[in-house]
């Protein structure tokens, strides 16, 4: 291997450490693991350097034990992904056989024992979860992470066989070959380091996209999520919009704590009720508003009537307590004329103050069409 090889691998290596434990700062799940593995590689690479200064047979021992380790934590890292914690015991089993061997083989002068026992161990390490692995393969994340592990599992494993062939001649580690397959080893070291982190920020992304767009206490969308979900869905249909009736009696009576409840209650039965391609969301407060794609004035009545009355007779005796739980409603169906959903989502609330104003626990309509309005007729 050459030298400047030598130095930029254990760089290259505590780099990814680094990188790695930022993830983890910022909450990546399996980061720290991936950090661990990644430092502790990169202590084995400094190894030539060390042997460099100060030359010695028995250098071997540090570095099979740190290249275990690390592979050991690259295979925690990988099943904090796919399986957490699978066949723990097992793993540690293997990561202390193989160490006990390698350092056998450096004792011995043994080069091939010692050489099998550290790849085969690695292999075993990297292989496990594998096994794990292949039944979440859904993401092009997780596919492109399989196969780098798939690279560096093989590259061990056929490492790990060819030690009798590779070191038939006596000068084999200063041989051009030996230098491409550490190549290669570096290579699909560098292509696991690169999916994994990727994976990892994949996760993170969809996490924070996620957060902003769901609300925690109802589990519907929150407005940002709304207009995220109307800005790819066809604008025709219909708007419900839903007010929970003197609420602030309900925080008032019985806490804020309960009154939580009873908004997370309403969302509950909003999305029971909703149809699978409607789009439901907590716009503030105890305001919900649900858009039915493709449905009618009088359809979407039916399905706000059916939340209402469950909310009026199922929610009280659902959360236990005693007191009068009322929503009201107001309805609107998307116009030609509408520039965009706001339109209808600011007619329904018009519908919303009449049901307030004509004594609460009911559906009003505003200007709603009997048939929802086509695309292809808003374009004509
Ligand atoms: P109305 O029948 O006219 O709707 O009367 P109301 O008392 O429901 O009036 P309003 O809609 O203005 O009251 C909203 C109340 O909802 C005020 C606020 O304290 C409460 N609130 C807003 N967000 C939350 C929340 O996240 N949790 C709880 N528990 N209460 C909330
Ligand atoms: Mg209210
Ligand atoms: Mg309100």
């Amino acid at each position: 291997m050459g030298a400047n090889f030598a130095f930029f691998l254990p760089i290259m290596m505590a780099s990814f450490g680094f990188a790695f434990l930022f993830a983890w700062a910022w909450g990546a799940r399996g980061a720290e693991w991936w950090s661990c593995g990644f430092f502790s590689v990169a202590a084995g690479f400094a190894v030539p350097a060390a042997y460099a200064l100060l030359p010695s047979d028995r250098w071997g021992i540090p570095a099979n034990i740190v290249f275990a380790s690390g592979f050991l934590f690259f295979s925690q890292a990988l099943l904090a992904r796919w399986r957490t914690d699978w066949l723990l015991s097992l793993r540690i089993a293997v990561w202390g056989i193989s160490i006990l061997l390698s350092i056998t083989g450096n004792l011995l002068d043994h080069g091939p024992l010692e050489l099998m026992a550290s790849d085969f161990g690695c292999f075993l390490l990297i292989a496990i979860p594998l096994i794990a692995g292949r039944r979440h393969l859904a993401r092009w994340s997780d596919r492109t992470l399989f196969a780098a592990v798939s690279l560096v599992a093989m590259d061990n494993l056929f490492r790990g066989v060819t030690i009798q062939l590779t070191r038939g001649n006596g000068d084999f580690f200063a041989s051009e070959y030996a230098f491409l397959m550490q190549a290669l080893a570096s290579l699909f070291g560098l292509f696991m380091a690169l999916s994994a982190l990727s994976a990892l920020i994949l996760d993170l992304l969809a996490q924070y996209r996620h957060d902003a767009h769901v609300d925690p206490l109802s589990g519907l969308l929150n407005r940002r999520g709304f207009e995220d979900a109307m800005a790819s869905a066809s604008p025709d249909g219909s708007v419900v919009v839903c007010d929970i009736d003197h609420f602030k009696t309900v925080n008032d009576r019985l806490g804020h704590a309960v009154g939580d409840q009873v908004i997370a209650m309403l969302a509950q039965m909003i999305r029971e009720e909703a149809p699978p391609r409607s789009v439901a969301a907590r716009f503030g407060g105890e305001e919900f508003v649900l858009f039915l794609p493709a449905m009618d004035a009088a359809r979407a009545a039916a399905i706000g009537n059916i939340v209402r009355e469950r909310f009026a007779t199922e929610a009280a005796a659902d959360l236990g307590i005693d007191h009068d739980l009322t929503a009201s409603l107001g309805l609107s169906t998307v116009q030609i004329s509408d520039r965009s959903i706001h339109d209808a989502i600011a007619r329904a609330d018009l519908a919303l103050y009449d049901a307030k104003a004509q004594g609460r626990n009911r559906l009003c309509v505003r200007r709603a069409l009997a048939a929802p309005t086509s695309l292809v007729a808003r374009r004509a």
